[in-house]
């Protein structure tokens, strides 16, 4: 595995192999690998010829300097993780490289950026979209992997490449969870053996909004006060939001008559964690087909009239 940590570098190799059409899989990460991240290493890996996964704590995108500082870091075990995994090359720039103090450019996605975590953690969106919009001009992949356990992240970079027309293909990836169901998260390291116990909570809320959703309910505001009750009977879980908003738009619905995510964070200790699921309606059942007309060549045709 090749390690790069000069952003020129990693562009003249990614022109050099796209000159000799050799497809790049990106996989955009923060470190402190886990299996989700694995998750979309491997198939960066199987989907294309080269696998560059890129390793970068961003400030940018951290609205609270001691959030950014006690974030989990630890890159010899990551570098094993990833060559176990067969990375061709790892990208792991400075902050220094990747914001010289002279930048004045950054990438702004404004609607889908603002409810959710958008609202709560001011220009954290602002902050994703800018590094992956460099790490794309910087590694130039035909494909980009992320992860839906982070959906709104998943809309606002779909939305990027779209309104810019970025060229890599985007593939989102399903969230990977412990036995338990909780999410597999860079965070959950820092949680208590106490607070990791109580995290079940979130991913068991989030069951119980598909289970009332297949019950029928499709009332948003129901299946969210269902949700913010189970997470209740959680002493140690303190929520900062739940919510029930459409799937594309992320924006308030009245009625789940369309994919509709059910997303909450939730804090456990001073451990910040988010997760989400989509509730998909089933589609209508198709009409049953008009009978056929009946066959005119078998009508008895009587003689025209004489005019
Ligand atoms: P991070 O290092 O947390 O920024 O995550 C890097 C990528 O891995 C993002 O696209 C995340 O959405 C994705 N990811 C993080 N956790 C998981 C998980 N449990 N399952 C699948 N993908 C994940």
């Amino acid at each position: 595995m090749k390690i790069i940590r000069d952003p020129h570098e990693m562009q003249q190799t990614a022109l050099t192999l796209r000159d000799k059409a050799i497809r790049i899989g990106l996989v955009p990460t923060m470190g402190a690998f886990h299996d989700g991240h694995v998750s979309l290493m491997r198939r960066a890996k199987q989907e294309n010829d080269v696998c560059v996964v890129s390793l970068f704590v961003n400030p940018l995108q951290f609205n609270d300097p001691a959030d950014l500082e006690r974030y989990p870091r630890n890159e010899a075990a990551d570098l094993d993780i990833a060559r176990s995994v067969g990375v061709d090359i790892l990208f792991t720039p400075s902050v220094a490289a990747m914001y010289p103090p002279d930048a004045q450019t950054f990438v702004e996605v404004t609607r889908v950026s603002q409810p959710l975590c958008g609202g709560r953690r001011p220009g954290h969106f602002r902050g994703v979209a800018t590094v992956v919009a460099k790490l794309f001009m910087i590694t130039l992949p035909r494909r980009a992997y992320f992860g839906l356990k982070d959906y709104q992240q998943c809309r606002v970079v779909a939305q990027m490449a779209r309104d810019l027309y970025f060229p890599p293909d985007l593939v989102f990836c399903p969230t990977v969870r412990e036995p338990d169901g909780l999410a597999m998260s860079s965070r959950n390291v820092r949680l208590t053996p106490e607070d990791r116990r109580a995290a079940v909570a979130l991913p068991r809320a989030l069951e119980l909004a598909q289970d009332c959703f297949a019950a029928g309910e499709t009332d948003p505001t129901a299946i969210q006060t269902r949700v913010r009750e189970r997470l209740a009977t959680e002493p140690r879980a303190r929520i900062e939001y739940v919510e029930v908003v459409d799937a594309q738009t992320l924006e308030p619905i009245t009625a789940i008559v369309q994919p509709a995510l059910v997303a909450a964070a939730v804090w456990f200790g001073d451990v910040r964690l988010i997760d989400s699921l989509v509730l998909t309606p089933p589609r209508p059942e198709p009409e049953p087909p008009a009978p056929d007309p009946p066959d005119i060549s078998e009508v008895p045709q009587r003689p025209a009239p004489r005019a």
